[in-house]
Formats: C-alpha cells, sequence, structure tokens
C-alpha cells in the first residue's frame, strides 16, 4: 500500500497499488517480484502472447512459480464473454474434480497486455479476492492503475468499479515497439488532463466539489512532462514514452488516493465514452481510446476559449487563462505530430456531446454551459472549430 500525507481536506491519502516499475529491461525483475507466489495464472491475448507473454512465461517458469496461461482469442473486447473465458481458465477446465473439495486456484493473476487485457483481469480478480498485476505491452491508455473497469455487459458498456492492480511493469523495451498510434494514443490520454483538471478547478469553484490541489498540481505537471518530451516519440525515444507511462501512474494514482476519477478525466473523455459507446452499439470496434479522448480534449478546448472570450465572470476568465498556453500546445504537437482525428464526422461529433450530458451525473463545463442556456450554441460552435482546424 502507499500513503502518503496531503495538504487538502482529506489529511492523507492511500492506494493499494505495491509497485510499479517503469524501465528498460523491467521484465526481468517479474520473478523477484511475484516471489510470494507459487501458482501465477497468466492471461494475454494472441498478440501479447508473442510480444511479451512468452518472455515472461519463461521468466516465470524458471522461477518455478508459473501454473498455466490463458490466451484470449482474436479481437479482444473487455466483454462478459472474455470474463467468463478467463474465469473458466482459471484451473483446467477438463480436470477431474474432487467432489468433497472445491476447485483449486492460482494465488496470483497476471495480465499481459495493455486496456482490454488489464480491465479482463481486474474485474476477475476483484470477484475472486485473488491479487493480480498487469506487465504492460503499449504505452495507449490510462487505465493501468485504474480501480474501475469499462466493461461490455447487459447490452451497455459502463465501468464496474474493482480495485487496482497491486503491482504495475511496464518494460521500456518492449513499450517502444508498439505501433505509433497506440503511442499517439497514450500521449492523447494524457492531454486530456488538462480539460480534466481545469473541469475540476470548474466543480470546485462552482459546485462545492471536494478538490486536492497537490494531486492536480501532479497530474499537470506529469501532463507538461509528456507534451515538453512527446516529440521524441517520432523516435521511439524511450524518454517520452517513460513520461506518458509516468503520467498514467501519477493519474492512477491520484484516483486511488481521491477515490474518484476526477483527477484522470473530465468532460472530454465523458465525451469520448459517448463516441465509443456509439460505436459498439453500431458494432463497430471503436478507435484507440487516447486518439478519441485527445479529439474531446481540442473539441472542449474550443469551448473553454469561448468562453473565455465572451464571459463577464472575472474568476472564470482567471481560472481559464492559465490554461490557455496549454492547449495552444496541444493544438502545436497534434499538427505537427500528424495525430490521428477519429471522430470527423459533425453530426456524429455534436452527438456526443449531447449524449455526454446525459452519460454522467458530473460537474463539468458541458454543466456550466447548460446552467446558463449555452450548451447548443457552444457544442455547435467548438465541433465547427474543431473541424475547421483539422481541415485546413
Ligand atoms: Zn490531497
Ligand atoms: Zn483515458
Amino acid at each position: 500500500m502507499i500513503e502518503r500525507k496531503c495538504s487538502c481536506e482529506r489529511g492523507v491519502h492511500r492506494a493499494p497499488l505495491e509497485k510499479c516499475i517503469i524501465e528498460s529491461g523491467a521484465i526481468q525483475k517479474l520473478p523477484a517480484i511475484l516471489k510470494d507466489y507459487k501458482k501465477v495464472y497468466m492471461v494475454c491475448d494472441e498478440n501479447t502472447y508473442r510480444v511479451l507473454g512468452s518472455q515472461a512465461e519463461a521468466l516465470l517458469k524458471a522461477a518455478g512459480i508459473f501454473s498455466h496461461k490463458h490466451i484470449l482469442k482474436g479481437e479482444v473486447l473487455p466483454n462478459a464473454q472474455n470474463i467468463g473465458d478467463v474465469l473458466i481458465h482459471l484451473w483446467d477446465p477438463k480436470s477431474e474434480s474432487d467432489i468433497f473439495d472445491y476447485s483449486p486456484q492460482p494465488d496470483f493473476i497476471l495480465g499481459v497486455g495493455s486496456g482490454v487485457v488489464n480491465d479482463i483481469c481486474r474485474v476477475v480478480s476483484y470477484r475472486l479476492r485473488l491479487p493480480y498485476g498487469i506487465a504492460g505491452t503499449a504505452p495507449s491508455m490510462d487505465g493501468y492503475a485504474s480501480a474501475g473497469s469499462p466493461t461490455l455487459f447487459d447490452g451497455t458498456k459502463a465501468t464496474i468499479k474493482c480495485t487496482t492492480p497491486k503491482y504495475i511493469l511496464a518494460d521500456l523495451d518492449i513499450m517502444r515497439e508498439a505501433s505509433f498510434d497506440m503511442l499517439l494514443s497514450g500521449i492523447g490520454d494524457m492531454f486530456g488532463k488538462y480539460i480534466g483538471i481545469l473541469d475540476w478547478e470548474l466543480a470546485r469553484d462552482y459546485n462545492g466539489d471536494y478538490y486536492c490541489n497537490e494531486i492536480a498540481a501532479e497530474v499537470i505537471a506529469a501532463t507538461d512532462k509528456c507534451l515538453e518530451n512527446g516529440y521524441g516519440l517520432k523516435d521511439r525515444a524511450a524518454e517520452g514514452i517513460k513520461n506518458i507511462m509516468e503520467g498514467f501512474l501519477v493519474t492512477g494514482l491520484g484516483m486511488a488516493f481521491t477515490g474518484n476519477s476526477r483527477p484522470a478525466s473530465g468532460s472530454e473523455h465523458i465525451i469520448a465514452h459517448a463516441w465509443e459507446l456509439e460505436s459498439v452499439e453500431n458494432g463497430q470496434k471503436p478507435n484507440l481510446h487516447g486518439l478519441e479522448v485527445c479529439e474531446g480534449t481540442r473539441i472542449v478546448a474550443e469551448m473553454y476559449k469561448k468562453l473565455y472570450r465572451e464571459t463577464d465572470d472575472v474568476h472564470l476568465k482567471s481560472l481559464i487563462e492559465k490554461y490557455l498556453p496549454y492547449f495552444d500546445k496541444v493544438e502545436a504537437f497534434c499538427e505537427k505530430m500528424k495525430m490521428p482525428n477519429v471522430t470527423t464526422d459533425y453530426d456524429t461529433i455534436l452527438r456526443g456531446i449531447h449524449r455526454a450530458l446525459g452519460l454522467r451525473d458530473r460537474y463539468t463545463v458541458l454543466f456550466y454551459l447548460r446552467d446558463r442556456g449555452l450548451f447548443e450554441e457552444y457544442a455547435e460552435s467548438a465541433a465547427k472549430a474543431f473541424l475547421e482546424r483539422i481541415q485546413k
């Protein structure tokens, strides 16, 4: 468990994460980290097994603590079926049973992968009270240290609340080989923090929400670092990838520390979530999460910029003013690095913004605008401004 004192009203923050290693060759430390376990059940998909799982398996076998593995097949979604699949294979489904004793269990679940594998293992781990850890394969999304799993069940997508992994291993030698879109998705997810934290400040001042100044400052500092070194992603520089993973850790811990996802997400994530939902409902695979978030960030930034120009509220102006340079830097980065734009149809963009308003009862700039009868106008104007910018 991580524990630290804080100057905010909570006084102290706690998170159940034991250890996080972000470095080249981190995977070699796997046996040492899991030395207290005897039967490690490893979960991968076909791709992550090839990239890192086979290596993890060999290391665990050599240490005598490998139980068995399950490889999820094909395009893996975080749905009830795959969660059930991981559960059924918790022990050999063809093994004999002892009718006087319940099925044996592994004592640790190791997920090898990024978003989906992590989300699935987290749910199974939490439901069965089995500790789990994740060996990451791509710095593509901010959910590594999260305690919630976005899951498809009962015909919709919702976050199942669980707990954080005990261990996170990010081997930079593996991560730098991820596809360029995955790297951009990761940094795009981090850019979302500028809106997330500004929304949080807005909620503090206009809705009386709890706010932690120290955690917010850490998230902004981690995002700044990503922006600073992010141009190096072109050459797959380890430094930029390390910054992204450290940013995910800071925001993940921030969520665990505060007990809510404010440190990681605001209206930009809710809008991205609305687009992802629409894809799922249409039977399509959602776009990379971080790319949607990056787009949500740029659109909400347009809303804030318009508010800054038009509001008479001096306090609001001063709040937004601090973030204007970040918005400009994000735009410059996206232009220079050719950030892929994933949702580019005006009606789809607008539908997502509208849907975001009802998707989550969380005070963000969307609520601020709605309460003042400005929502429609700002949504349309921001969608247009974004499209004009990318079509230039
Ligand atoms: Zn605090
Ligand atoms: Zn995210």
